[in-house]
């Protein structure tokens, strides 16, 4: 087995862009992914479209996830995969599998990461389950992109489950798409279906939690793409809770499509076209890391001096509890940054954290978990990673200057 500088778990955004990052300023890297395909919660949990994440800056719009994820962007059009923020997860998977071999990132597919060894902040060994049986990888620096730092969590680092107060995590949503619309018609007649779905709900007609109905285009004639059942108060770290949380959301889905097409001439030929292979998790384990991200600090539109990531995507809140999303939109021109401390489960030597697991309390984290931001975040994280890697440092000790400097070089917007 080949020995390399990083090894990256976890396939998402964050960790794609981790890989990538690392591989370009000259680490040794594998990648390994749990799934059949990459693009994480876009490809398993089948989530889009990209949020936006920009602001005018003294006039002048401006995109603040730049760097690796501006060419993500670019050569999805390029390849007819994106129309606005809409993109098609079929032509991203294969983009990012390209993207990684031309960065000369390896890849392993379908192996579960189930343990880690551990010492003096040190990791030593990662262990992953696969069709073979299990195997054990070793590296000198490891990034945890898994979305729930479980790499972080089996090694023995501190997290954090949810919200500060009592542990719930934003509500578990299983998207779908449903076929045969007819879409013009079907937006034409939205506001008419909201206000009849929230009177059957007041009545108790309908279970599913969410408030209305969260659609969206798609890239593809005559296909929705439905972003709008709610699971609450079910730990995603739980397997028995999750569970519970597919099948219910499962019942939520032929209960949506049920009373669409009982009450829209626009769905009188529609059909469910897929469901995501898993129920997307908005929030789970955030590691307890070397400076913890607060909803004051971006209230405050806090720029760190260790800056590597910039967000000014609102402050989206899907009640935990039940119905109702709040939102906190940032004025014009103001943002904040995720610093680089945020990576650094506290204690780690060489480990880092990337995605939507950093180092933040429950608004923070409602703010920079969409995946143009997660990627910034991964590429902030791959970069460090190989320069630490290349000097043979504590992740603490790399120099902050340089981590900056390499990162604008490759494209990357700091605020
Ligand atoms: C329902 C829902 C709707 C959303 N809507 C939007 C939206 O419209 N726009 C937007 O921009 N963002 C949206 N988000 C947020 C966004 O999708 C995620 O926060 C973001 O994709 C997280 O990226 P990540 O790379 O950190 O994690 P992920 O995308 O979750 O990637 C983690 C990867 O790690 C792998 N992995 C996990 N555990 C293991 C293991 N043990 N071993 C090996 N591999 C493992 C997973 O298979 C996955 O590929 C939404 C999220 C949800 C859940």
């Amino acid at each position: 087995m080949k020995k390399y500088d990083v090894i990256v778990v976890g396939g998402g955004f964050a960790g794609v862009c981790a890989a990538i990052g690392a591989a370009r300023c000259g680490a040794t890297v594998l990648l390994v992914e749990k799934s059949g395909a990459l693009g994480g919660a876009a490809n398993n949990c089948l989530i889009n479209p990209f949020m936006p994440n920009k602001t005018k800056i003294n006039g002048v719009e401006t995109e603040l996830s730049q760097g690796i994820f501006a060419e993500i962007k670019s050569a999805l059009i390029e390849r007819n995969g994106l129309k606005g923020k809409t993109f098609d997860e079929e032509v991203l998977k294969n983009l990012l599998s390209d993207m990684l071999d031309e960065s000369g990132v390896d890849l392993l597919l379908h192996a579960y990461l189930t343990r880690a060894k551990m010492t003096g902040g040190v990791v030593e060994e990662i262990v992953f389950a696969t069709i073979g049986g299990e195997i054990a990888l070793k590296a000198d620096y490891y990034v945890d992109a898994t979305g729930d730092a479980q790499l972080a969590f089996l090694a023995g680092f501190k997290t954090q489950l949810g919200r500060e107060k009592d542990n719930l995590c934003q509500p578990m949503t299983l998207c779908f798409r449903v076929g045969g619309v007819k879409v013009e018609d079907f937006f034409a007649d939205k506001n008419r279906l909201n206000d009849l779905y929230k009177r059957l709900r007041a009545e108790g007609k309908i279970n599913n939690p969410r408030e209305d109905i969260l659609v969206f285009r798609t890239l593809h004639d005559g296909i929705l793409h439905f972003n709008t059942t709610r699971v609450v108060k079910l730990d995603p770290t739980d397997p028995f809770a999750v569970t519970k949380a597919e099948k219910a959301a499962r019942a939520q889905v032929v209960e949506m499509f049920e009373f669409l097409k009982a009450n829209s001439d626009s769905m009188k030929d529609a059909y469910i076209l897929s469901t995501a292979a898993e129920i997307g998790v908005r929030e789970s384990r955030m590691i307890a890391g070397e400076y913890v991200l607060t909803k004051e600090d971006c209230l405050a539109f806090t720029v760190f001096d260790d800056s590597i990531a910039v967000s000014n995507y609102d402050i989206d809140i899907h009640n935990p509890e039940g119905s109702g999303t709040s939102h906190y939109y940032f004025p014009e021109g103001k943002y904040f940054t995720v610093p680089y401390r945020c990576l650094i489960p506290r204690g780690s030597k060489n480990l880092l954290v990337a995605g939507r697991c950093v180092s933040s309390d429950h608004d923070a984290q409602a703010s920079y978990r969409i995946m143009p931001i997660v990627a910034c975040i991964g590429q902030g994280a791959g970069t460090a990673i190989a320069l630490a890697a290349r000097d043979g440092l504590n992740v603490k000790d790399i120099n902050i200057d340089i981590l900056k400097e390499t990162l604008i070089k490759n494209g990357a917007f700091l605020g």
